[in-house]
């Protein structure tokens, strides 16, 4: 599963004491998977809330991952990728319109199609899929390369 987490202090609602939020998101069997637990010192760890699909991923999961981790980029293999199936692709992972998928399109080529490590990873496997060999570069990744030295 190619995904990533975060932590953060949470009051803990059983004992009021400081407990700690782990939350992460993944690819899995090609879904979005993600869940947070809370660790407290004194309750112990319980899963606070668990799911899939990337139409369920808490609001506050997700910008803390973008926050922290930094927005993933989804990269092509080279600018001769063909647009109808790189649209198709989109349209069928994001449910939009021909305009809409052409600029998304656009957006990918210009390597701006950006978002948290699972949700471009489920995109590149569904590239993938289509014969495109996309990958996903992780914001970790993509500074390293950048700072050389
Ligand atoms: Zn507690």
């Amino acid at each position: 599963m190619i995904g990533e987490g975060v932590r953060w202090a949470v009051p803990c609602d059983a004992c009021g004491g400081t407990a700690e939020n782990s939350g992460g998101a993944g690819v899995y069997a090609g879904r979005i998977e993600w869940s947070i637990e809370m660790d407290c010192p004194a309750c112990g760890p319980r899963l606070t809330e668990c799911g899939s699909g990337s139409e369920w991923l808490p609001a506050e999961l997700r910008a803390r991952l973008l926050a922290e981790c930094g927005p993933a980029r989804l990269l092509l293999p080279g600018p001769d990728v063909p647009s109808v199936a790189l649209m198709k692709v989109l349209r069928s992972a994001t449910g939009c319109d021909l305009p809409s998928a052409r600029a998304a399109a656009e957006r990918v080529r210009r390597g701006e199609w950006t978002g948290i490590l699972a949700e471009v990873e489920l995109l590149a496997e569904q590239l993938r899929a289509a014969g495109i060999e996309a990958t996903a570069r992780a914001a970790s990744e993509a500074s390293e390369a950048s700072e050389g030295s």
